[in-house]
């Protein structure tokens, strides 16, 4: 069996979830697919505001330098990300804006793209469960069900995390769980989640994780947790993300599946 291109029932078989107290969870691309455009929509802006400031790097290649930057940092809250933006203009020109300045110019570009989605959720138009990742909602009401304890970490802002979360009716799973950074709080980090963790008594081996960025599994494999990759494909939602399951793997998950069907 490939557990690199599983399906739950599949993980859930290698796994028993009997061994676990905690299951964790990132939010965006993990699920919500609310905000899916983002990297397109932050790698774009970054791409410009470089040759802005003078990059000669081919297109193509520019794109790929920042792409792997970005999704190296997908986890971390997006003043990160644009920190490492405001250094790279800095060797090109010495003239950054600052990082909360980069912040916003993305926030307000990424909030244009999501708003038509919450407005149509929030007012009846599309159902909640069309912006989730594919059965996510079903697969929360059981784990809760089986007693384990519910924990969201997203690097996303607080308030949007908090709104979106209400919107897709998962919000209710995590209780005083839900965990992002206010404001953008560039020292919010998942692994300080988890040490939080630690400390009231769990074990790194009996957390599950289930994310679709680098920082969140590498941070449950440090500890000694299961990190199930999730490489959600919006156009197709049976099929594995490609893209999404190489960095995954390369960070170690222990499998991968495209969804909770
Ligand atoms: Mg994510």
């Amino acid at each position: 069996m490939d557990l690199f291109n599983a399906n739950l029932s599949e993980v859930l078989n290698r796994w028993d979830l009997r061994r676990f107290r905690v299951v964790l969870f990132d939010f965006d691309g993990t699920l919500s697919l609310l905000r899916e455009d983002w990297p397109r929509i932050m790698i774009s802006q970054m791409c410009a505001e470089l040759v802005r400031h003078g990059s000669r790097e081919a297109p193509p290649l520019l794109y790929q330098r920042v792409e792997q930057a970005i999704m190296g940092l997908n986890g971390k809250p997006t003043l990160v990300q644009m920190q490492w933006l405001v250094d790279e203009v800095q060797k090109l020109s010495g003239q950054a804006e600052s990082a909360q300045v980069y912040r916003q110019r993305y926030l307000d570009e990424l909030l244009a793209s999501v708003e038509p989605r919450r407005a149509a959720i929030a007012s009846g138009q599309v159902s909640p469960e069309n912006w989730q990742v594919p059965a996510a909602g079903a697969f929360l009401n059981r784990l809760q069900s089986s007693g384990l304890k519910l924990v969201l970490a997203s690097g996303s802002d607080r308030e949007a995390v908090e709104y979106e979360a209400g919107l897709l009716q998962v919000r209710s799973y995590f209780a005083d769980e839900l965990h992002a950074p206010v404001q953008g709080d560039p020292t919010f980090s998942k692994r300080g989640v988890i040490e939080r963790l630690l400390q009231q008594g769990f074990q790194g081996s009996e957390i599950l994780g289930f994310g679709d960025g680098i920082v969140e599994t590498q941070e449950v494999k440090r500890v000694g947790g299961v990190a199930i990759g999730v490489a959600s494909n919006q156009e197709n939602p049976q099929q594995i993300n490609r893209w999404k399951q190489q960095q995954l793997l390369g960070a170690g998950a222990d499998a991968i599946i495209p969804c909770y069907q």
